[in-house]
Formats: C-alpha cells, structure tokens, sequence
C-alpha cells in the first residue's frame, strides 16, 4: 500500500468543504486519500458514520461515559516543582500516563469502536508496533464485546513480549507479519489488506493520526480531549495559558490531540518534537521534518523519510512509539504553514530526561514522552521564566527493560547515565 493507487479527487469527499488535495483547509495540499480503489467504500462508508455520530448526543454521551468512568478521564495537570526550580522553566505536566492502559491510545480506541459498534460490526482489526496500540484496541474489545485481531510485525512482537501477552490475555488474536522490516510499516499494510477482505463484517482501528482520509481527523478528533481538558485545567490552576504547548511526535495523534485545544490561541506556541535518534547527522533517526521531504505512505500526502529513489528509509529510535517513517498529515500542514515548530531529541537525550522526570517528579514516563522532556530542558535557556505544557503521552513501565540496558551501554562507554 505504499505510493499505489487511486487519489480521489472528487471534492464532494470531504463534507466540510475542503478538497481532497487539501484535508486540512490550510492551503497546504496535505493529507488526501491515496488509497486503493478497493479500499474507497469502506472509507467513504466511515467518513459518513463519524460525521453522523459526531453529531449524535447519544454518540457523545456513550462515549463519555466510557472515558469518565471507565477510562479514567479528566487525566490531571501536574505542576513539575522540582524540575521547574532546576530549569527555571514553568513545567506542567498532562498526565495521559494515568488514563486507563497507561497512554493517551485508548482515547482514539474508544472512540473507533464505538463507532465500529454502531455501523453493526462484530470484528475489529489493529496493527501495532510497540504493542501500545494494540493493547488498547483489545483491552477496548474486551470491553464492548468486539472480537479483535492485531497484526504485528514478527520483529517487534520479539521486541515487545510482554505486550503480546497482554493482547492475548485480553482475548485478542495477534497475527505476525513476517514480511518486509517486519515492524509496524508492514503491519500497517497487512491490517488494511484484512480490512478489504472484511468490509462488512469489520472496522479498522488505526492508531495514530495517519493514513488515508478521513482517519487523520477522526483520531484527531478523538484526541483532542487531552487539549480541550488541559486547556481549561491550566487556566484554573495556574490562572493563565502557557507560553509554549510540546508533545512528542509518532504518527502525531497525542501532539495533535493536546495542540487542538490551542491553536486558536496566537500567543501559545506549538513544538512537535520526533526522535533524533543517534542523531540527524548519522541518518539514523526518525526526524521526518529534519531528514524528510513531502511523499505518499499509507494513504496521505505528508512529510517522510525517503531515499533518492523515493524508498521508504529505515528508521531508528529507542523509543518504539516513534520510530516510523511517516508523520501525520496534520503536521505537515502545520509546519508548512509555520503554527508549529517540528524539533529533534536524541535516544541520549530522551534517557537523561526519563532519569530526571523518575528522580525529581516521582514519575516514570513513556521514553516517547521523555522526547518532550528532553527538548524543554535543552532549551532551557531560550524558555527561562516562561510556562510550558508537556504532554505526557504514556507512562514508562513498558519502557524499564528497554532503559535499563541503554544505561548500562551508555555507562560501559564511559558517558554519564
Ligand atoms: C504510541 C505512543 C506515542 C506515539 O504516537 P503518537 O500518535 O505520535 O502520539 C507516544 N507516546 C506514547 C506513550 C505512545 O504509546
């Protein structure tokens, strides 16, 4: 499903008014439908239900019921006292690591498959990559009565055992993907594959703001609760809106989640920060707006990492949650109109934030989220005295193994852990 087949381009697609070659009404041309024809039914078919139950009070209150009482919402704002002392930056922290699972993913879980609920469907499909995804689309499953297969590339499902335990536990049936990398981009490809193949009878749960229309802005959608609750909780607890608004970036569905509650604010700058693995300079990194340029993956015009050849690159961060090569298109929409500003933290960097968020807050974070981190106390200079929101995307439990053999690499080559 990479760079193939029909660009719709019927203007009718998008009901709000925006062409296809523009999802975003932003003038950027990003976004769109690149997908094959076999596919077009089911998205037209699901743009329609997602624009009638948005609408639905009954929609809103099922689904509200299930984030407040089940999922654990409103999540808190955490004021960071003692990392704010050591930066001289006004750090507050949004605490998506306590929702239910653990990360913000079962916001958009909930929000699909009760959508998958009402058009009558028994079966859902997800792909996964760190197993984070996966986890909530079972565990959201399970709940709802829903039967669900997860597909898994077979290299991460090594990687991330323990998730795939997890899935199974929950009832769900976890499909390995054996071709290509093996990791999430051929995941992706397998889950619609087995979504044409089930048209009727099954939903695609897809994880992040990506893909083709209209799943940017239905996750998107779903994941601006964070930004709708963080913004009225900093205004209530500290009395004003931040100055800066930052969120690591994967596919994108947590920063755009947490940036829609603020970007009809002029004063509130937006910072997106993606993986810079080893660095930018060593190629090995998954820094899409540093090293990539406009192309077509999983179905939207958007910002990714390609050769010269127009290949897809590998991709490469300590953190799983954001090791893809594509970003979502609302980013680069973003970018290109200059709202937000698209930045890099190192695998290195991201661990000295985990250790200093664990040792002065008493929290340890996604290492996705300690991205966010790291680039706030890099900047510290150019942020002293100002206040800035971090989403804390996911908690670091399912991170433990992975930090603790980066620290003991990082030690036995002499460098500070
Ligand atoms: C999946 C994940 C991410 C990356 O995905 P986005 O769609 O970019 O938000 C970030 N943080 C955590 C904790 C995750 O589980």
């Amino acid at each position: 499903m990479t760079r193939t087949g029909t660009f719709q381009t019927s203007p009718r697609f998008f009901a709000d008014g925006a062409d296809n070659a523009d999802a975003f009404g932003l003038g950027a041309g990003f976004g769109g439908c690149f997908a094959p024809e076999t596919l077009m039914g089911n998205l037209l078919e699901l743009e329609t239900l997602w624009l009638e139950s948005k609408e639905d009070p009954s929609f809103r209150a099922e689904l509200d019921e299930l984030l407040n009482h089940y999922a654990g919402r409103a999540t808190p704002l955490s004021h960071a006292p003692r990392l704010s002392a050591k930066t001289g930056v006004d750090i507050w922290l949004k605490r998506e690591d306590l929702l239910h699972t653990g990360a913000h993913k079962l916001n958009n879980t909930l929000g699909q498959c009760l959508l998958a609920k009402r058009a009558g469907k028994k079966r859902i499909i997800a792909e996964t990559g760190a197993g984070q995804h996966g986890v909530a689309s079972a565990t959201t499953a399970a709940r709802l009565g829903l039967e669900c297969v997860v597909y898994m590339g077979a290299v991460d499902a090594e990687r991330q055992a323990p998730n795939v335990q997890r899935m199974k536990l929950l009832g769900a049936e976890v499909e390995l993907v054996h071709s290509g990398s093996k990791t999430l981009k051929d995941a992706v490809d397998e889950a619609m594959r087995a979504w044409v193949e089930d048209p009727l009878g099954s939903h695609y749960v897809l994880g992040s703001a990506l893909g083709p229309h209209p799943f940017p802005r239905i996750v998107a959608d779903f994941q601006s609760v964070i930004g709708r609750e963080a913004r009225e909780q900093i205004l209530r607890q500290k009395g004003s809106l931040p100055d800066k608004v930052v969120a690591c970036v994967g596919g994108g569905s947590n920063a755009i989640g947490i940036f829609r509650g603020f970007v009809d604010d002029p004063s509130v700058a937006l910072v997106g920060v993606e993986a810079g693995g080893h660095g930018v300079p060593s190629g090995e990194h998954a820094a899409r707006f540093s090293g990539g340029a406009p192309g077509v993956l999983h179905g939207a015009h958007t910002w990714l990492l390609q050769d010269a050849a127009g290949q897809v690159r590998e991709t490469h961060s300590v953190s799983a949650g954001l090791d893809y090569p594509a970003v979502g298109p609302e980013h680069a929409a973003l970018h290109v109109g200059g709202r937000a500003r698209y930045e890099s933290a190192t695998d290195d960097a991201a661990l000295d934030a985990f250790a200093a968020v664990a040792e002065m807050e008493g929290i340890l974070p996604a290492l996705e989220s300690s991205h966010a981190v790291a680039w706030v106390m890099a900047h510290a200079k150019e942020l002293q005295g100002q206040c800035v929101l971090i989403n804390m995307s996911g908690r670091g439990d399912k991170d433990l193994e992975n930090v603790i053999r980066a620290n003991a690499e990082r030690a036995s080559k002499g460098e500070p852990s």
